[in-house]
């Protein structure tokens, strides 16, 4: 978050940030009780236009987290996605950012309740968020001794603010040790996901990944650059388990979300990966993603969605 949005869009309607609050008694707050999404709007400096990406994907996993978790969301997808533009364009952004939907469990009496025994309420927040120049030289990963939530016990695929206590354990122990995202593994001790994005590696000439059934949030990253990888690279693409010894012997490793975008691994576990820099395919799948995000390949603009063109708001 490099700085405070002017507006969030809470139950209903846009409010000035500082009032856009929630009281201490809600279940959102005490025990973390929301499903979210994380949705990049990239900036095009030459169309001078913002594109959200894969919008509707991310609001159908919304939905998907929301069902498990018994919620009803209060909004239809043309409200989510109209809110949604509503406030980019109340805080005038102009440069990429990032903005999240979230549906939580607020008031209710008691601790186990049904749906219908409580309120269930939306909130929108959109933060600017350049991309990062991490991704030039990339990161030095660890496995974190964390194991990642188990499907059996709160299931990785919701995107629940709960789940982002397991992440921060793993975040915040490979940070003590001076090293950057670690890699988590699931409870059958193959690789997970890192905290906040999904795994590949290159292995052999073929870019591989974890399954869904890994214990790892369904990424719209992961499924971006498996299509492009498969398209424009005519890579094979395998989803399998993965061990931790392969990530010690891969080509090439990197992370991938809608924050970390593509991000490469230059060593695990101080094991240099290829020649300890990010390795040519990954650099080649950041190029195509960086020109689809931003509108450049015609052939994927079905993901984006202009903010600003044909708008009334716009200056
Ligand atoms: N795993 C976790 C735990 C995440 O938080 C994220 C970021 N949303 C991802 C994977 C990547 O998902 P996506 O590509 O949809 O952003």
């Amino acid at each position: 978050m490099s700085k405070t949005a002017d507006y969030a869009w809470l139950d209903g309607k846009l409010v000035p940030w500082a009032n856009a609050t929630m009281h201490i008694s809600t279940e959102c707050v005490l025990r973390g009780e929301n499903v979210f999404e994380g949705i990049r709007a990239y900036w095009n400096e030459e169309q001078q236009e913002l594109f959200t990406f894969r919008h509707a994907d991310h609001i159908a996993r919304l939905r998907q987290g929301a069902r498990i978790m018994r919620m009803a969301i209060p909004y239809s997808d043309a409200e989510i996605e109209a809110a949604s533009l509503e406030l980019i364009r109340a805080c005038n952004y102009r440069e990429t950012i990032h903005y999240r939907p979230v549906v939580y469990f607020a008031e209710g009496e008691l601790t186990h309740y049904l749906p219908s025994e409580i309120r269930t309420g939306f909130f929108i927040l959109a933060f600017a968020m350049p991309s990062k120049t991490v991704q030039e030289t990339g990161v030095k990963s660890a496995i974190s001794t964390w194991r990642r939530n188990s499907d059996l016990a709160s299931p990785s695929r919701i995107k629940s603010g709960a789940n982002y206590h397991n992440s921060r354990l793993a975040y915040i122990e490979a940070r003590m040790n001076g090293m950057g995202p670690p890699v988590m593994l699931n409870a059958a001790g193959k690789v997970a996901e890192g905290p906040g994005a999904c795994v590949m590696i290159l292995r052999h000439g073929k870019l591989i990944t974890p399954p869904v059934t890994a214990d790892i949030l369904e990424s719209i990253t992961r499924e971006t650059l498996m299509e492009l990888a498969r398209n424009e690279l005519g890579l094979e693409v395998v989803e399998r388990d993965v061990d931790r010894s392969e990530l010690y012997v891969a080509d090439e490793a990197f992370f991938c979300g809608s924050g970390a975008e593509v991000l490469p691994m230059v060593s695990i576990d101080h094991y240099e990966i290829g020649d300890g820099t990010p390795g040519e395919v990954t650099r080649k799948l950041q190029g195509l993603y960086n020109d689809a995000v931003r509108g450049r390949l015609e052939k994927y603009r079905h993901w984006l969605t202009p903010v600003w063109r044909g708008n009334a708001v716009k200056d």
